[in-house]
Order: structure tokens, then sequence, then C-alpha cells
């Protein structure tokens, strides 16, 4: 079996290498250029292109919103098996197995990949260190699509690298309120992110900005949780934070069970606080 590991350049592969090296030895690792290729269609005819001149039949991908529509569609173009949200591969006398967070990571099920290629995402890690060089890609241009330049939003890369995020949940009562929360990160240098509730429901703020399984994963020198209750979908993007800071109300909150610093106390009080005493500084 031969495995294609894709990437953009600030993501660690080491992961999805990871994952491929107990099925196979030939992991082959290609760093995308991200420029011109915005559209999830342009860049799974990419993948796809790359997939047969390489003669993969295993396709590891990042399991990012932007990646998991490139990994539906390169499924579909190459007819492929698919394991979104992988944590292990195994060789069995059944084929390849993937073992698979299921219902947003509460379950982890076991699923067979009986096609000839596989596609598979994973969660993978901001990049320490020096980046690979992107291979070099011609963008395709694609059917009814103009692949034009996107301006990126706010939280977009810089949140996924950003050394300091302060995030924010459901505790905060009205949208005007985000104003207290960007004080304190523009205080600290830092990136807002939120919660599900936050992009999903109260529709404040897009996806770039949701931290979690179905969001961004982020791994800061600083994450501070601000309301957020700690579910085991939040935790598993920001869990590998170096020092995790949480405040909330509730002492029992889970978010204390994954922090370092725990502060039992209501955010509006403590928020403002903070900011004032690291403008004073
Ligand atoms: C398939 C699936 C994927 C998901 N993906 C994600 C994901 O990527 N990211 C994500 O975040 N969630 C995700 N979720 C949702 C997740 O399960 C939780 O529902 C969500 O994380 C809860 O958000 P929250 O902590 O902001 O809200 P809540 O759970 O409502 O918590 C709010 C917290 O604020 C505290 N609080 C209240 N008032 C104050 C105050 N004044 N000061 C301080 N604290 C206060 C409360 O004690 C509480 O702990 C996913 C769920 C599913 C099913």
């Amino acid at each position: 079996m031969s495995a294609l590991v894709i990437v953009e350049p600030g993501q660690d592969p080491q992961n999805l290498v990871a994952l491929a090296q107990p099925v196979t030895d030939a992991v082959e690792v290609v760093v995308l250029a991200v420029a011109g290729l915005e559209a999830g269609e342009a860049t799974a005819e990419v993948v796809a292109g790359l997939v047969s001149s390489r003669g993969a039949d295993l396709v590891l991908l990042p399991a990012t919103p932007r990646f998991a529509e490139v990994a539906a569609l390169l499924t579909g173009r190459l007819d492929a098996a698919c394991a979104p949200d992988a944590i292990a591969l195994a060789m069995t006398p059944d084929g390849l197995t993937a073992d698979r967070l299921l219902y947003g990571g509460v379950v982890v099920g076991t699923v067979a990949l009986q096609r000839p290629v596989r596609v598979v995402t994973a969660v993978v890690k901001p990049l320490e260190g020096a980046a690979a060089a992107p291979e070099a890609v011609t963008p395709p241009a694609v059917a009814g699509k103009t692949l034009t330049g996107r301006t990126e939003t706010a939280a977009e890369g810089g949140l996924a690298n950003a050394e300091r995020v302060v995030a924010f949940g459901r505790a905060l009562r009205s949208q005007d309120d985000i104003a207290l929360v960007q004080a304190l990160a523009d205080a600290l240098g830092a990136a807002v992110g939120c919660s599900r509730p936050i992009v999903d429901d109260n529709k404040w703020l897009d996806l770039s900005y949701q931290v979690g399984l179905t969001g961004t994963t982020v791994r800061p020198q600083l994450y501070l949780a601000l309301g957020i209750s700690g579910q085991i979908q939040h935790l598993v993007g920001m869990r590998d934070s170096t020092l995790i800071v949480a405040v909330n109300t509730n002492p029992s909150a889970p978010i204390f069970e994954a922090s370092d610093l725990s502060v039992v106390g209501d955010l509006y009080q403590i928020v403002p606080r903070l900011t004032a005493a690291l403008a004073a500084r």
C-alpha cells in the first residue's frame, strides 16, 4: 500500500504520517500551496491528480472544515472508501480498517475500507519549526466557478497558529459583549476563538472562529476559556495548549478538569479587570 499525506503550509503532517505507518512504509507528504485553491472542488481535483500520478491507494487529509469538504468530493471522484476523523488504521484479515470518532467523538467505531482507494481525515497540529516547501500546483479551472482570491476572515490562519487564544462560549449574553473579549485579546496580543453555539446557534461569528472537533484545532502557549463548559468536542480542539486557563461560574464545569489554572467566577467581573490590569502594565 502506498500512502499520500496532504497538508497545507503551517500544518504538521506528523499525525497523518504516524496514522499511515502501521499499514504502509511508503508515505509521501505533499504540502499544497493554498493560493488559487480556495474552492473545495479545485483542491479535490488537484489531490485526485496527485493520487493517480503517485499511484497512491491511501490518502490522508487534515480533519479541518476545508478538508472535510475536499475529502467528501475526493471520495466521490475516486469512488473511494472514506473514514473521517480517524484515530488509528490497521491491516486485518478483512483488509484495511479505521478506528474513527463517531457521534461527535463520544464513541470510537471501526470501519472496513473496502475500496481500492481510501480517503482518511485526522486531526493535525500546527507546524513547529521550518515548513517544507509547498508543492507547485496549477489551480484547475472548475466548471461554473471562478477561482479568485478570497479575503481571509479575522480568525482564519491566525487562530490555528496563534500563540495565545482568548475563547468564549455560550456564557456571553449578547453579540455586543464580544467587544469585552476582543479588548482582552488585544491586550494579550491573542486571537479570538469561540465554542460551537456561538457559530451554529447565535450566528455571531463564522466557522473560522470555532475551536473544536468541527472547527479549528489550536495549540497555543496560552488558551483562555471564558464561559465555556468544556464538552469533549471542544476539548479535542484545544487540549494540547501549553497553558489552559478557564473562567467559569460553575465549579464543576468539565473545562476545569482540562485546565492548568481554574478561575471560578463571572467572566463579566473578571474580564474587564484583567484587561485593565494588562493595560496598566
Ligand atoms: C458532532 C458535534 C460536533 C461538535 N463540535 C464542536 C466544536 O467543534 N466546538 C465546540 O465548542 N463544540 C462543539 N460541539 C458542541 C459541544 O458538544 C457543546 O455543546 C459546546 O461546546 C458547548 O458550548 P459552550 O461551552 O459555549 O456552552 P455551554 O455548554 O452552554 O457552557 C456555557 C458555560 O458557561 C458557564 N457560564 C455561564 N455564565 C457564566 C459567566 N457569567 N461567567 C463565566 N462562566 C459562565 C456555564 O457554567 C457553562 O459551563 C459539537 C457537538 C456535536 C454533537
